[in-house]
Parts: C-alpha cells; sequence; structure tokens
C-alpha cells in the first residue's frame, strides 16, 4: 500500500533514541490522566472521553489468531499508552497492515505497521521495537495532526485518491480496520475538537455530551431552581465548556464537594453547587457552571467561546452527574432557555 507521507520520517529512523525522548516528554505531560474524570485533554482544542476499558478477553483470544504477533499483545497495551492513543486503534491497523501477523513485513522485518522508504521495507531490530515505532507515529497522526477516526487515518495509510492501481485495495482499508475494532469490542476513546463544536451567535452549547435538559427554571415543584439540569447516562467526567467569550470571576466549591448520589440528596447531606465555576462575558452578563467533578480553571482565566472551564460531576446537592447551568443579568437570574434555546431547536 502507498505510504508515501512516510518518507518525510524516514530520516529520523536513524536517530530514533533522541526522537523518542523528544516526542515521549510532550506526550507524557499532555496525556497526564484526570484520576477523577475520564476525559483528558491532549491539546487546547483537543479532547477525548473514555468510553471503557479494554476487553482483555476478547483482546487474549483475538491474540491467539495472531501468528508472528500472538505473544505481543502487552507490547501493544504498554506502547498505546505511552504515545497516548487508544490500543483498539494501534491493533486494528496492525492486524489489517500485517494481515493478522502473517505478512513477510512483520515476521522478517519486524515491522507491524508495514512503513515502507519507496519499496524499501524498513526493518526493524526486535519486534518490540518495530511496534514502539508505530505507536510513536500513529500518536503523532492522531494526538499532533488531529486524525481521530478510522477515516481520518485511512486517508494517511491507505489513500484513495492516488493512481497508482492501489485505490481498489485502500478502499477496503477503512471498512476491513473497523471490522477488526468490532472484534476486539469497539473503541475505547471518542475524541473532539473545541472547533467542532456546536455554536450560534458567537455562544457554544456548554455540554457537547449531550443537549438532554432534564430539569427546567424555576418549575412549579422547583421554584427555587434558578437553573438548567442537563445529563444524560455517561456525562460525567464530560467538559463543561465556556458559553461565550469572558473572564472567570468564580471557581470554588460551595455546600459540600464529595460526589453526591439520590441518596445523599434526599437525606440532605449534600448541599449547594458543590464545585462551580461563574464566568463574567461582560455588559451585565454572566453564567454558573455547578456540580462540577472538581475545582474548574482559575478566577482571572479568560476565556474564549467553547473552551474547558471544567468537567461534570455530582458535587453539592445533586442526585446523579449532571451540569446546573444558571445565566444571570444585572444580578437577577433568568432562564437560559431564553438564551441557549436556539441550540435546542436546531435537533
Ligand atoms: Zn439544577
Amino acid at each position: 500500500m502507498k505510504k508515501g507521507w512516510f518518507i518525510l520520517f524516514i530520516p529520523a529512523i536513524t536517530m530514533v533514541t533522541p526522537l523518542i525522548l523528544l516526542i515521549f516528554i510532550p506526550v507524557m505531560i499532555a496525556g497526564a490522566l484526570d484520576e477523577h474524570g475520564g476525559t483528558v485533554n491532549v491539546s487546547d482544542d483537543l479532547y477525548y472521553i473514555e468510553l471503557k476499558e479494554v476487553d482483555m478477553q476478547l483482546w487474549n483470544e483475538n491474540f491467539k489468531k495472531a501468528n508472528a504477533l500472538s505473544d505481543y499483545g502487552d507490547y501493544f497495551l504498554e506502547y498505546a499508552e505511552l504515545f497516548n492513543i487508544d490500543p483498539i486503534v494501534l491493533v486494528a491497523i496492525s492486524m489489517k497492515e500485517t494481515n493478522w501477523g502473517v505478512s513477510r513485513e512483520v515476521r522478517e522485518n519486524n515491522n507491524p505497521g508495514v512503513y515502507s522508504e519507496d519499496n524499501e521495507d524498513l526493518r526493524f531490530e526486535t519486534l518490540e521495537e518495530g511496534i514502539k515505532m508505530m505507536a510513536l507515529k500513529l500518536g503523532e497522526l492522531i494526538n499532533d495532526e488531529g486524525l481521530v477516526t478510522i477515516n481520518d487515518l485511512g486517508n494517511k495509510y491507505a489513500p484513495i485518491d492516488v493512481e497508482d492501481g492501489s485505490e481498489e485495495l485502500n478502499r477496503l482499508w477503512v471498512p476491513d480496520v473497523l471490522e477488526i475494532v468490532e472484534e476486539f469490542g469497539g473503541l475505547t476513546r471518542q475524541y473532539a475538537f473545541s472547533g467542532d463544536l456546536d455554536t450560534i451567535d458567537e455562544m457554544v452549547w456548554v455540554t457537547p455530551y449531550t443537549k438532554r435538559v432534564t430539569s427546567g427554571f424555576r418549575t412549579s415543584s422547583r421554584p427555587n431552581h434558578n437553573g438548567i439540569d442537563i445529563a444524560s447516562d455517561g456525562i460525567r467526567g464530560t467538559p463543561v465548556l465556556a458559553l461565550t467569550d469572558g473572564v472567570v470571576t468564580i471557581s470554588d466549591a460551595n455546600g459540600t464537594t464529595f460526589e453526591s448520589d439520590a441518596s445523599d440528596y434526599r437525606n440532605g447531606r449534600s448541599k449547594g453547587y458543590g464545585w462551580y465555576v461563574e464566568v463574567d462575558h461582560g455588559d451585565g452578563f454572566k453564567t454558573r457552571y455547578a456540580h462540577l467533578i472538581e475545582q474548574g480553571v482559575p478566577v482571572g482565566t479568560e476565556v474564549k467561546a467553547g473552551q474547558i472551564i471544567g468537567y461534570v460531576g455530582s458535587t453539592g446537592a445533586s442526585t446523579a452527574p449532571h451540569l446546573h447551568f444558571e445565566t444571570i443579568i444585572n444580578g437577577n437570574f433568568v432562564d437560559p432557555m431564553g438564551i441557549v434555546g436556539v441550540f435546542l431547536e436546531e435537533e
């Protein structure tokens, strides 16, 4: 398959060690896990949500039929973690490229990503080294270049806009890799870009995970509810975004800061907003974001519309993870639906 893009990378192969060090350090910093959430920043406008753990039973079963790769499952896990990529993506591409560990490249050249320089195949000393190199390169494509879907990666690994006879074969790449992803139990990460967010009139919808509003402003059953609640299954740990440009004026705890459930709420053990952030947008307009999983961005931070200011949690008086969102005009709470209702109408 055509891999012209890899040629740029070839001169670096001869200096593998310094290269790995250069890339390794920023990756380790960017990849620091949010120990509470499961949502992790990769860069300022790219983040991912951890969907689930790798299914180790499927993983081990699939590696049994992986021929030359069959004893190397642990290295795929280790180097996926090191270079901050979804191990399922790494393994699915490798199984596709090597035809489940039987290709000559993997058997003779320890090259599980099947990289080549023009017509000359690359060779690694050990298969472990080949897996590490593949993970490093894939990490660059995903985390630096933002090629976060199998389709994006397919355009690099197996371009179909070429006229060298490989188009038909390359057309199979994406569906084949997706099928292997399913065999391994599905992707473990979902990426999103702030740049792709839902934007109307310089405002961005505040919870990209969902638009499900579960409780309204000052309803008859909750006359003192000064905002709206937004929630759906799995929202815990997902990003909360600034509605529009502004400056953070409060980033603090109000009431309790443990993660409350329905029983805590009923028994009055949990109180207040929990961790919350207030953003001043100027002209008397402020927004508040409550029940965050932990402290949000600090006071004084100048935020842009769509910038991550915290993550959804269930601190304060809360029955389950959700965002409590308030809009304040000249010191008075107003119904947020009058401002963000436009986002819900477009569904
Ligand atoms: Zn609420």
